[in-house]
Formats: structure tokens, sequence, C-alpha cells
């Protein structure tokens, strides 16, 4: 499915809708965010983390690699791995346990760079420039339940 979105505060509201549904599911979420850099990734993740009540600000990772928040709930990882060149980067850092550990919530910018790495069962989220202002969301992986669920709240195309 395909979601437009008009400004960068349409696209952080998106981000939180998106979190809240995403973690009705049960076990370790992990959303893969792909796009070319300044189509609205890091936007959507802010969103995503107030949409799971984490209180700190969000910024982008791309030095650390990857950021964790603890909400009440579940422990938020913000991965970025523009910078990664080898799948061993991402494994000293405890990638598998993360991602196969139950109360994991894992958003990971540029995943494009270790598709390979990724579980079979993920949510993907593909950024498209339009306009100055204006994004597209291209998203699969999502139940059908999500899928109705995100019609509900319109701009879906
Ligand atoms: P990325 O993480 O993909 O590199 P960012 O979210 O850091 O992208 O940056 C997106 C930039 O584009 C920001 O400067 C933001 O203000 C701007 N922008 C303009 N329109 C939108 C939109 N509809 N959604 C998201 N960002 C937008
Ligand atoms: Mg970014």
């Amino acid at each position: 499915m395909k979601i437009l979105t008009n400004s960068p505060e349409e696209t952080e509201n998106i981000g939180i809708y998106f979190a809240k549904i995403c973690v009705l599911q049960n076990g370790p979420v992990v959303v893969a965010l792909k796009g070319d850099l300044g189509s609205g990734k890091t936007t959507f993740v802010k969103g995503f983390a107030k949409g799971l009540e984490v209180k700190e600000q969000i910024s982008s990772p791309t030095f650390v690699i990857f950021k964790k928040y603890k909400t009440n709930k579940h422990n938020l990882y913000h991965f970025d791995a523009y910078r990664i060149e080898e799948n061993k980067e991402m494994l000293v850092l405890g990638f598998s346990e993360i991602i196969s550990s139950e109360n994991s919530v894992v958003i990971i910018e540029w995943s494009e760079n270790i598709e390979d790495l990724l579980p079979q069962k993920r949510i993907e989220l593909t950024f498209k420039h339009i306009s100055p202002n204006k994004r597209v969301l291209i998203i699969s992986g999502i139940s059908d339940k999500m899928e109705n669920d995100l019609r509900a709240r319109g701009s879906v195309g």
C-alpha cells in the first residue's frame, strides 16, 4: 500500500500512528526503512518514537549506528545502517539478539545495506521524493488488519 504525505509534520504523525498499531502484534517488531537521503526516514522515526511514548529527543544515530530507548513495555532500537559495509559490523553490536528479543521494537534506516540480516517477518517502508514537501511511503509486510487500520486513517492510495 502507499501513503502520501504533504509535510514533515504529516510524516511524523503517520509515524506516531504507525508505531501504535505495530506494537499491537506479539513478539519483536522489525521495521526496515529504505529511501534516499532527505526522503524523511528520520522524520518518520521521530514520530514513531513519540507513538511509543519515548520521552527523549530522537537524533540520527549515523555515527553510533544505533540508539536504545526504554519505554514501559518495549525497548526501541533505532539503527542507521548508512555506514555499515559488512554484516559482521552489525553482528558485533548484538543485532541478532536484538531482533529476536520479545520486547524489541527495531527500526532501521538504510536497511538496504543489511538486507540479508533482516528477519523474514518484517515491515518495509520505502520513502520516495515527489516534490520538496511531498513524499510517498510504500509499505509492505503488514497484516490485513494493520492495512485496514491505516486505510481508515485516510491519505492512502
Ligand atoms: P532521511 O532520514 O531519510 O535522510 P530526514 O527525515 O532526516 O530524511 O529529512 C527529511 C527532510 O525533508 C527534512 O528536512 C524535512 O523537513 C524535509 N521534508 C519535507 N517534506 C517532507 C515530508 N513530507 N516528509 C518528511 N520530510 C519532509
Ligand atoms: Mg536519517
